[in-house]
């Protein structure tokens, strides 16, 4: 199935072309589990659709806010990574112009504060992710590295919208807390991506065949983790 890779303010989302025999002109659809897709009757060329999709980036970055859980408060977070499944617990203090986030338990976070405030809460979860983060990935990258005999300088754990990790020319790589949402698998290809481009500061084919000798399944891997990237809590 074809993908187009339509540009919005701050990512590019991927739109799925779909071929139907029945439809009698252009639709693009966005279904509640963020997938986006675009319904082309017979007979329609490639770019004509490129250019109805592009024609409709505004709708997608409304509709897309609408959808995004951001708005609301998650119930709970699951850390595939780790196995974990945390239960989030509010207690609203409208006094309040912060927002404390603390561990109850094993399992449950609670939320204290500002509790209404998307962006405060956004901010604090965020921040109970990234020290969870900070426990685990760094570790991984370092075994990975060692296991296949790459060198880095520097990790770092961020929450950047729109990317998995990136890598300096200077060697430092930057990490997701997202990750920890992620399966193992997934979470070890996206540190083998950017321990590659401590080599090949690229995608060119040299850089993909670096990254197959790491993981055999990479392009599984890198399919999978652009449809995870719609599905996140945040
Ligand atoms: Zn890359």
């Amino acid at each position: 199935m074809a993908q187009i890779l339509l540009q919005l303010q701050d990512s590019s989302y991927p739109c799925e072309v779909v071929h139907s025999k029945r439809a009698r002109y252009l639709r693009i659809k966005l279904a509640n589990n963020g997938e986006l897709s675009v319904v082309v009757p017979n007979g329609v060329a490639l770019n004509q659709v490129e250019d109805f999709v592009f024609s409709q980036a505004d709708w997608v970055e409304r509709k897309l806010k609408a959808l995004s859980p951001v708005n609301n408060k998650p119930s709970e977070l699951q850390l595939a990574y780790l196995e974990e499944t945390w239960t989030i617990e509010y207690q609203a203090d409208n006094h309040l112009n912060s927002l404390n986030v603390f561990n109850e338990g094993a399992s449950t976070i609670k939320c204290i504060g500002a509790v209404d405030d998307s962006s405060l809460l956004h901010k604090a979860l965020g921040q109970w992710l990234k020290q969870k983060a900070e426990q685990v990935i760094p570790r991984r990258l370092a075994a990975l590295a060692e296991l296949h005999g790459f060198h880095y300088n520097r990790v770092t754990i961020r929450g950047q919208k729109t990317r998995w990790g990136s890598c300096s020319s200077s060697k430092n790589i930057n990490l997701n807390y997202k990750l920890l949402f992620l399966e193992p698998s997934l979470v070890d290809y996206v540190l083998i991506h950017e321990l590659c481009h401590t080599l090949e500061m690229n995608h060119s084919a040299k850089f993909w065949n670096l990254v197959g000798d790491c993981d055999a399944n990479y392009k599984w891997h890198d399919k999978a983790l652009n449809k995870m990237a719609r599905t996140l809590p945040f």
